[in-house]
């Protein structure tokens, strides 16, 4: 299964969807009985019966019995009271556990049981049809989903990251600009723009994180444009372009590796530049310094790099 199986469940969030393919696949490995998704039913029709209640499913050949309610027993996957029917099969008991667990599951994750008769609907090729027969019609689920308020308005957020690398060579005669802020130190970071390493590195992290590619694609360094730019150009472009996707930055953690000059005592009013570009609290943006050790060409003081992960909600 993949998402375009579910493109059809409009009214599921993306993390509505990521849920449901990963409890369906759970289902898959763990369930061996030919009724899979008719025990999921069961299940349903058990913990929330108005979904399934007004719909003639056995007019449509669905047999969902009720089950009786003096056969109680404690499923594996959390301690819930669960009944079966008398005298089960271990195939139909396996069955129902894991489609219990599944339901337990989603509830956890705050999707509706409707989400799952939605998804049985649209993916089941053989009880799909019975079911929309019976009246389970997507448009009717999607009307519940609505009445429930789990439709995309109230969805929720997905987190994203982004993860991203950068060296500068460390050369006479440039300007020494780390996160936005000018330091005194005989060498600075060549390139194009300013060289700031640590704001391309969050820069290209922000960018993967919103999956909009990277900062040499928005920013080539051929462009004359950009041409001694400050990099905190490249953070609020990046910003703007999250911003236009319903993007927000929830936090932002940077180390950056040089030999000298120190960095901590910077720290805070380098986060304090950063934050104002990105339009956040310096709160949200956490910097780390390490050396090398006295190691390759960042050791011997020629380049200094940077790593950063940027987390996004949208
Ligand atoms: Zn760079």
């Amino acid at each position: 299964m993949n998402f375009e199986d579910l493109e059809p469940l409009r009214c599921l969030s993306m993390k509505g969807l990521i849920c449901f393919q990963s409890a369906m696949k759970a289902v898959a490995v763990e369930q061996t009985a030919p009724l899979g998704n008719t025990h999921m039913l069961r299940a349903i029709q058990q913990q929330s019966p108005e979904i399934l209640d007004g719909l003639d499913l056995s007019g449509a050949g669905i047999d969902l019995a009720p089950i009786p309610s003096d056969w109680p027993q404690t499923d594996s996957s959390g301690g819930e009271t669960v009944a079966f029917d008398s005298q089960p099969s271990p195939d139909f008991v396996r069955a129902m556990q894991a489609a219990y667990g599944v339901a337990k599951k989603f509830r956890l994750k705050q999707i509706s049981p409707i989400h799952i008769v939605c998804g049985i609907v649209e993916t089941d090729p053989e009880l799909g049809p019975r079911l929309a027969l019976a009246g389970a019609t997507s448009e009717r689920l999607e009307s519940l989903c609505r009445l429930e308020g789990r439709t995309d308005t109230s969805r929720i957020p997905l987190t994203q990251t982004g993860i991203a690398y950068d060296l500068h060579r460390l050369v006479v005669g440039r300007k020494f600009i780390l996160g936005g802020v000018e330091l005194e130190f005989e060498k600075g970071p060549a390139g194009h723009s300013d060289g700031d390493v640590l704001s391309h590195a969050i820069c290209d992290a922000l960018l993967g994180a919103g999956g909009l590619g990277d900062i040499g694609t928005h920013f080539p360094d051929t462009d004359a444009k950009w041409k001694g730019a400050s990099s905190l150009v490249f953070l609020e472009q990046a910003r703007k372009l999250l911003d236009s996707r319903g993007c927000r930055i929830t936090h932002i953690d940077a180390v950056v590796i040089t030999e000298r000059p120190k960095l901590t005592p910077h720290f805070a009013g380098m986060r304090v530049v950063l934050a104002r570009a990105l339009g956040i609290d310096a709160s949200q943006i956490n910097l780390k310094a390490k050396t090398n050790e006295g190691v390759d060409a960042i050791g011997r003081g020629e380049a200094i790099a940077a790593h950063a992960v940027a987390t996004i909600e949208s």
